[in-house]
């Protein structure tokens, strides 16, 4: 106290208590207005999954219109009504990007690689993914290996940088044998719809001079260690979860089985326009949280809000996602 004396400050306190203003005890006056940020903090998040470590890495969101095609099967004013139940915009839908990577301790283990900064123009406020790994302090050039889930542009593109260099230049590249297949195919890119003709652009683009050295393995199998491939098709044709596991704890990386999960867990019968196989994908999607519900197991979904985890419950209707609130270190 040293300005003002209490005698001083308690009197002004009286006197702005009486005008109906709280008075700010112990802050500076201001002197500038501050210039707003426009930006969030370092978007980083961890778990210990048995003796791992598995860190969240957001790559930003894509704020997409919401029209009445975004779900297939559901009339918009429901859709609408899925999102204001929460507090969402229901012009905008909020879409983030989090990929996760694993440390086995011997191993770091890339699960999905975000959008490597290229789908700017699409969505301006992703491709945060570098900075944020870089803030959880760890250098792309240790990842050892690299897992990916399907081979749209938000999960692949990062494996190389806007120049077309490796992102992790030192990680083996580890892909679904179906997924390559169908989107390396030139006859199924010639027969797609013209909307569906840059995806397969893309991964030509992600992949062709470096197709030798990447791996593909079979949904089902063990990828690295402590990881399982569950096969999961439907959104695309060879899309792929995986489970992690080290001790007696797991988490399941459900990637793109499900979309907002306002909209897709809480109605699982839902399909979104991403989804290739709207029947497949909601069959699988409704298998997958029906075992993650009945075994209480930790999700992990690639569009889920930051930090993007938590559990599900079992709903009348569908089930409900209950995000993590804490994380055992
Ligand atoms: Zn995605």
């Amino acid at each position: 106290m040293t300005a003002l004396s209490r005698r001083t400050l308690l009197a002004a306190s009286a006197a702005t208590a009486a005008a109906g203003v709280l008075p700010v005890l112990g802050s500076a006056p201001a002197g500038a207005a501050a210039p707003v940020s426009g930006k969030q903090g370092p978007g980083y998040y961890r778990f210990k999954i048995g003796d791992y470590e598995v860190t969240a890495v957001n790559d930003g969101t894509w704020y997409r219109a919401l029209d009445d095609k975004f779900v297939r099967n559901a009339p918009l004013p429901e859709v609408q009504k899925a999102l204001t139940d929460v507090f969402l915009p229901t012009d905008k839908l909020p879409i983030p990007f989090t990929a996760l990577i694993v440390n086995t301790g011997s191993k770091l283990i890339a699960l999905d690689t975000g959008t490597g900064g290229q789908l700017a123009s699409m969505a301006p406020q992703s491709g945060t993914f570098a900075a944020n790994l870089a803030a959880a302090g760890i250098d792309p050039k240790t990842v050892d290996t690299i897992v990916i889930s399907h081979f749209h542009p938000d999960h692949i593109n990062g494996i190389k940088t806007k120049d077309n260099a490796l992102f992790f230049p030192n990680a083996e590249i580890n892909v679904p044998a179906p997924e390559w297949t169908f989107w390396m195919d030139d006859a199924n890119m010639g027969k797609a719809p013209e909307a569906a003709k840059p995806t397969f652009m893309n991964a030509r683009r992600i992949f062709a001079d470096i197709a030798k050295d990447v791996k593909r393995f079979e949904p089902g199998k063990e990828v690295a260690p402590g990881i399982m491939s569950v096969a999961a098709a439907g959104h695309t044709p060879g899309h792929t979860a995986f489970t992690v596991n080290s001790g007696n704890r797991s988490m399941f990386y459900i990637a793109d089985t499900t979309n907002n999960p306002y909209l897709f867990v809480r109605n699982p019968d839902w399909q979104a326009i991403f989804d290739m196989d709207g029947g497949m994908a909601a069959e699988n999607r409704k298998r997958v949280l029906d075992r993650a519900a009945a075994d209480k197991t930790l999700l992990h979904g690639y569009h889920f809000p930051f930090p993007s985890s938590g559990y599900v419950t079992r709903t009348a209707k569908g089930y409900d996602l209950v995000p993590v609130m804490w994380a055992p270190m």
